[in-house]
């Protein structure tokens, strides 16, 4: 026998889905379709353990779908644009592009090495004009919508990346990508109006019952939708200061207000006054904090602006300080601050000896000094005519009170701001936007559309974007007034690029439109997508605002674009993630070498389901080479004797026979229902080995020529099945063995194997149990149950414990397959 050559196997049969366009997919109006998406890579040069991990989920479920009798869209492309590529260009003199499209070659040839289903005519890359041209023109749809505005403020800045960065980007106040801690710069930029579809985003994950609860959860508190109102506080020169707060009760507890360092007010107020120098020392002190380092664990800061302002409910005069933990990203970045009702307030008043005055009572009311802040709910004091009422019951009122007195109004927040999408960066997608004295602010109309990145550029190690010298790209005519003008030489974010690229593969060539309806109408949404926990609150929320955006501008009629989310674990060794700073790398292209792609991709799913964290074990891969190797074995020692098969000992097979069917069937219906309904790829797989061990037990019998030619048969159909149920998780070793079993047809190319509900039972037969002659009881047996399993069966019986109890058994008569005699006294 020829030993498992993974090499040659997996050679051919990729040159064959290659050379046969297997993968190709077009749009079947007549057939139900199922689009499969793994979010798709960064091109950094080469696939690692995590992108092999996504890829085989996502594979195992595209090719299932496919066999069931789907029409399966599952492409593949480029997250093209980004940072890595120009830091290249910088440190190594190799253009962003050369060096994006090697790494795009490279890596192309990796995912073909491993053997995905992928549809690659369908390829999309971000930073090729054809692409990035309609991600242009999405601005200017958004620009012509209103959705895009130009402003200036305290922005997210990363010295590392030399750039701005999202809210989203930035995670426990560091940068999402390099992990600087994050400063805040006063920019001009672009925005985008994410804002205006708040509501929506937070009211459709409602609908998005395939997600993970944990993903919905993230989201709804990133965009944060808080009820509570607005209240004015009169300033000195009769301006109004609105204050944003969600504890309306406690405004008559009011004893000072705070402003964000970042609040032009803080400069203006203090203006003047004595305190003016400490005020502008301390907000230059704030700015080379990071919003970590002012967070609410912080230690409280503050400086008095010298200005007060009333309360317009009660008239008290409160004092106007500046604050450390008081953020601009909130409301109108500044808090009325009520030290008796709320700990950081308090905390604060404490430090700087502000007054304390309790509006709730609590517990401790009868005490003058409060040890903490009290922030339970209870009955209301000194604060008006709403003394004596609970102030969650009185909540209502006070808002209307305020709104009806002209102090305010009732008032919806959220926490989520606007998208700044401005980039200060060469490899991007050029903001198509340009400036001119005359007109102001303009659109690059849809004719100049794209407009392209300049190749010619000089980088400058400075890390500043080449763009801002790049005067043949800069100077332009004007498009309304055509007298000169310039362009922005921003980029736009690259996370813009990936909110619509599961969009252009339903129709990746169009060069009229980013995409037809028709198409869009018919893959979308997307019916399971795979990927990273990390993308909670970036990318799928982006590409969630996106969708509607498109929507809205009447391209597609889908709100949602992905039903189905999984969120794979990662890949950890030794007890960390993989990465090249722990030196704990494994590269694919080393286990494929060894082993080949089979291997790597049945330990990956075999080793944890989805979901989880996947720890690497050598001897993990060596136990899934291992396996298929004897499945190898299998097959071709049972090929030669299954056709000579002609014994004439039926009726000793005949049970057998039944039980290899009803294991081959149970497998088949185990496998279908991990992998479509519980995702639980691991325990399909054990569910096939018990199958193939099963199946080696019994060869023996086969090879000695005394089985029947309907065992045989049985044998045979067992062994097809085995191959066909591996179909998704080891393609290439699967089809081999199709082949040899004698098919011309791909195994792909087959449906999927059913199951039959009445092969899944058991035979059965009743068993009739006597007390000293008496029938006491009937049980019902498996039929090929051993005297010994009968006798446990019939004396453990409940009705049969009834009657023997008090007695002593003294003997058990077992007549097979009819009764059981037990006599007692
Ligand atoms: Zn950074
Ligand atoms: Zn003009």
């Amino acid at each position: 026998m020829k030993k498992y050559d993974f090499r040659a196997i997996e050679e051919k049969w990729q040159r064959r889905w290659e050379d046969e366009d297997t993968f190709k997919v077009e749009l079947q109006p007549e057939q139900p379709k199922y689009y499969l998406l793994e979010m798709f890579p960064y091109p950094s040069g080469r696939i690692h353990m995590g992108h092999v991990r996504n890829y085989s989920i996502g594979d195992v479920m595209a090719r299932y779908r496919h066999m069931r009798g789907y029409n399966v869209l599952h492409p593949m492309g480029w997250d093209a644009f980004g940072l890595p590529a120009e830091n290249a260009a910088i440190q190594h003199g190799v253009h962003p592009a050369e060096w994006t499209l090697s790494n795009i070659a490279n890596m192309r040839k990796q995912l073909k090495s491993l053997g995905y289903s992928y549809a690659w005519h369908r390829e999309v890359t971000t930073c090729l004009p054809d692409y990035y041209k309609w991600t242009q023109w999405f601005f200017t749809k958004l620009w012509e919508k209103d959705l895009v505005y130009r402003a200036s403020g305290q922005v997210n800045w990363c010295e590392a990346c030399a750039t701005v960065l999202a809210n989203e980007q930035v995670a426990n106040g560091e940068c999402w990508r390099c992990g600087t801690p994050v400063i805040q710069k006063e920019l001009e930029q672009w925005y985008l109006k994410i804002t205006a579809y708040a509501e929506e985003l937070l009211n459709d994950l409602d609908t998005l019952e395939g997600w993970p609860e944990r993903v919905r959860i993230m989201q709804s508190n990133w965009i944060g939708r808080s009820e509570g109102a607005r209240i004015d506080f009169r300033l000195p020169n009769d301006k109004i200061l609105p204050v944003f707060t969600t504890r309306p009760d406690t405004v008559y507890g009011v004893t000072y207000l705070a402003l964000a360092a970042e609040n032009p007010l803080a400069k203006e107020l203090s203006s003047g006054t004595p305190q003016e120098e400490e005020v502008r020392a301390f907000i230059e002190r704030m700015q080379h904090r990071t919003t970590a380092q002012r967070g609410d664990t912080a230690e409280k800061e503050g400086v008095f602006t010298g200005a007060y302002a009333i309360n317009p409910l009660n008239g008290t005069k409160v004092p106007i300080w500046v604050a450390n933990y008081v953020l601009m990203e909130y409301g109108t970045g500044a808090v009325m601050a009520v030290p008796a009702h709320d700990q950081r307030d308090f905390e604060f008043a404490q430090q700087y000896g502000l007054a304390v005055r309790r509006v709730i009572a609590g517990p401790d009311t009868s005490r003058d000094e409060m040890a903490q802040a009290y922030v339970d709910d209870g009955v209301m004091m000194n604060s008006g005519h709403f003394n004596g009422r609970n102030n969650r019951e009185a909540m209502s009122d006070i808002i209307d009170y305020i709104a009806v007195q002209g102090f305010g109004e009732r008032n919806v927040n959220y926490r989520l701001r606007d998208w700044l999408i401005s980039r200060q960066r060469y490899w991007g997608a050029p903001i198509p936007m340009v400036y001119c004295e005359k007109c102001g602010w303009k659109a690059v109309p849809e004719e100049s559309l794209p407009v392209i990145l300049p190749e010619n550029v000089a980088f400058s190690p400075e890390g500043q974007s080449p763009l801002t010298e790049a005067r043949e790209f800069i100077d332009v005519d004007c498009p309304v007034c055509s007298g000169p003008a310039y362009r922005e030489t921003d980029t736009m974010d690259t996370f813009i690029d990936s909110s619509w690229y599961f969009l252009r593969y339903a129709d990746p060539h169009n060069d009229r439109t980013p995409f037809s309806r028709d198409c869009a109408d018919h893959w979308l949404p997307v019916d399971q997508y795979i990927g990273g926990i990390e993308h909670a609150v970036m990318h799928l929320l982006y590409a969630r605002f996106f969708t509607k955006v498109i929507r809205d501008i009447g391209l597609t009629s889908v709100s949602e674009p992905f039903a189905n989310l999984l969120t794979q674990g990662m890949v950890i060794k030794d007890g960390s993630k993989m990465s090249k700073s722990k030196g704990n790398v494994v590269h694919p292209n080393e286990i494929i070498e060894r082993y080949g792609a089979d291997t790597a991709r049945l330990f990956i799913l075999f080793a944890s389901p989805p979901e989880r964290d996947l720890e690497w074990s050598d001897r993990g891969v060596e136990g899934s080479f291992r396996f298929l190797s004897r499945i190898w074995r299998l097959v071709n020692s049972a090929l030669p004797v299954l056709n000579g098969c002609q014994g004439t000992d039926v009726s000793n097979d005949a049970a057998d026979l039944g039980k290899l069917r009803r294991y081959i069937h149970s497998t088949i219906k185990r496998v279908s229902e991990d992998i479509e309904i519980r995702l639980h790829f691991n325990t399909a797989i054990s569910a096939i080995m018990e199958l193939v061990n099963m199946m080696a037990d019994k060869l023996p019998h086969l090879e000695s020529g005394r089985a029947s030619a309907d065992y045989a048969a049985e044998y045979r159909n067992g062994l097809e099945t085995i191959v066909m149920l591996l179909v998704p998780f080891t393609p290439h070793i699967s089809e081999e063995l199709w082949q040899k079993l004698g098919h011309e047809t791909m195994a792909y190319l087959q449906p999927w194997p059913t199951w039959r509900e009445e092969y899944l039972h058991r035979e059965e037969i009743t068993i009739v149990v006597q007390i000293n002659g008496k029938v006491r009881d009937r049980l019902t047996v498996e039929s090929g149950i051993s005297e010994e399993g009968l006798k446990e069966a019939a004396l453990s019986s409940e009705r049969t414990a009834k009657f023997l109890s008090g007695l002593t058994v003294r003997k058990v008569v077992v007549v097979p397959g009819r009764l059981v005699n037990i006599v007692a006294s």
